[in-house]
Formats: C-alpha cells, sequence, structure tokens
C-alpha cells in the first residue's frame, strides 16, 4: 500500500491587489510548493464583489477625517464566496506580531486566510465580526496588506513540511533554537585574503558542531542579548562551549 499524497496546505488572501501577491506566490519556492501540491495558494480580488459600474471598495469615514475606509460589503461578499480557510486574519499594524514561532504554529495547522487593508484601514466590523484575529509584521504603518501577506506567506509557506529541499535547513536557523544562526561560508576558502576559518575545512564534523554552536551563541550575545536573556541566560553546556571557542577562529 502507498502512502497518501499530503494534502495541500491551503492559504487565502483576499486584496484590491490580487497580482501583487498572485505573482509572488507563483514564484520561487512558493511556487515550486504549489507545482508540487504542498501549497495551495488563493488570492481573491475584492473588486470582484463590488456592484457598482465603478468598483469601488472604498468610502469616506463616518465622523470625518482624511482617506477612505474599506466598504464592509465587498469584503463579506468575497470571504462568503470563497469560504476560506479559518482563522482568517486581518493583516494590521495592532495584530498579534508574527515571528518564527507564529510562523512554525501557522505552517502545521490547517491552512488560514488572510485579508489584505488599503488606505485608511478596513471597516471595522470586519475586523470584530468576520475575521479571527489580526496579525502584524511589526511596529510600522504600511500602505496596504498586500506585502505583509507576501511576509506571512513567505515565513509561513517555507516552514510546510516537505516545502523546502533539506529539511534540516530549518531546524538550524536563526530563532529555531532561541538562537541566531552560526555564519556561513563557501568556495573559495580564501577571498581577497579572508580565509574560512580552519575549522570549517577539518572534516571533524563533532568539532564543527561545537564551533559552530559556540559562533550562533556569541552572535547572539552581541547582536540580541535579549534572546539569550529569553532561554534563561547562559547554560554550563554554552560556556563551556564558549570557552574551547572564544572567537570565530
Ligand atoms: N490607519 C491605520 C492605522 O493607523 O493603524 C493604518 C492603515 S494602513 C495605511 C493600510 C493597511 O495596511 C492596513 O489596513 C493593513 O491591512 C496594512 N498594514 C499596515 N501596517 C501593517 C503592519 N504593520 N502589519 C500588517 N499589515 C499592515
Amino acid at each position: 500500500m502507498t502512502d497518501a499524497a499530503p494534502r495541500a496546505m491551503r492559504i487565502d488572501v483576499f486584496s484590491i491587489f490580487p497580482a501583487m501577491v498572485g505573482d509572488f506566490a507563483s514564484q520561487s519556492l512558493l511556487g515550486r510548493a504549489g507545482q508540487k501540491g504542498l501549497l495551495d495558494i488563493r488570492v481573491h480580488d475584492l473588486r470582484e464583489h463590488t456592484t457598482d459600474v465603478h468598483r469601488t471598495v472604498d468610502d469616506s469615514p463616518f465622523g470625518g477625517g482624511a482617506g477612505m475606509v474599506l466598504r464592509a460589503e465587498p469584503i463579506y461578499a468575497s470571504v462568503e464566496a470563497a469560504d476560506p480557510p479559518r482563522p482568517l486574519f486581518l493583516l494590521g499594524p495592532g495584530g498579534r506580531r508574527l515571528d518564527q514561532a507564529l510562523a512554525q504554529e501557522l505552517a502545521v495547522s490547517g491552512g488560514f486566510s488572510m485579508l489584505c487593508g488599503r488606505y485608511e484601514g478596513v471597516d471595522d466590523r470586519v475586523r470584530t465580526e468576520l475575521c479571527d484575529g489580526e496579525l502584524s509584521i511589526g511596529d510600522y504603518v504600511l500602505g496596504g496588506g498586500e506585502v505583509a501577506a507576501m511576509v506571512v506567506l513567505e515565513a509561513v509557506g517555507r516552514l510546510v513540511p516537505g516545502v523546502m529541499g533539506n529539511a534540516a535547513s530549518a531546524g538550524d536557523e536563526s530563532f529555531s533554537h532561541g538562537l541566531l544562526e552560526y555564519p556561513q561560508f563557501t568556495k573559495p576558502a580564501v577571498f581577497r585574503g579572508m580565509e574560512v576559518p580552519e575549522v570549517l575545512r577539518s572534516g571533524d564534523h563533532a568539532r564543527i558542531e561545537r564551533w559552530r554552536r559556540s559562533m550562533a551563541l556569541l552572535r547572539t550575545m552581541a547582536a540580541r542579548p535579549d534572546l539569550i536573556e529569553a532561554r534563561g541566560g547562559l547554560s554550563d553546556a554554552d560556556r563551556a562551549l564558549l570557552e574551547e571557542f572564544p572567537a570565530a577562529d
């Protein structure tokens, strides 16, 4: 008996600029994951669910003020027609901040959806009644949710089982163990007088492993001491490694 093929993880995106997200999702790693049947990314054009000749998706805010607000009707109609996987996240600066742990969580979920806001934002009834939560990609304001959707697609998509060629690569990456990744080098061994650390050319895999771990610790201590603190500081094993490899070479 053969194993059944894994079902593609479906992610739906709602936007007034579907081509931006659709083009992005059709290329590189995400595009290949789609072709292999691992990811099923569906992008929906909110304008398809407008009822006027100008395909209007926005209107002025009640109470006055600058800018326009995305209307609830086309968003509700689009979501109801697509019946997308839940949770449906509104992308916005007020949402739960995306980090590697959340990307990992979403990558093993049964699928999810994202709604891209534009202009001054989205009629708040969409946020409170239609969406299941909010996602932010950081404490800054973008012009629209499309770039945020692409960030989420890429961060999550590459972690979906089977998407990355070398399954081990995600386990070693920055944040996966609460540390930044160790430095990487490729050929040539000497470039403009700069040498690749000798240990990486030694063929001694246990020593390479210890060196990498020590470099990851050093790098994280220098660039992101908050990550070391979040792990409860350095362990005895960490200290021993740092003694063995106190610097890159
Ligand atoms: N007036 C809103 C505010 O002050 O919070 C900002 C609206 S912004 C110009 C338009 C859209 O961009 C938002 O509705 C949201 O979908 C998206 N957006 C902006 N910043 C974002 C962020 N940090 N993360 C995710 N989406 C964001």
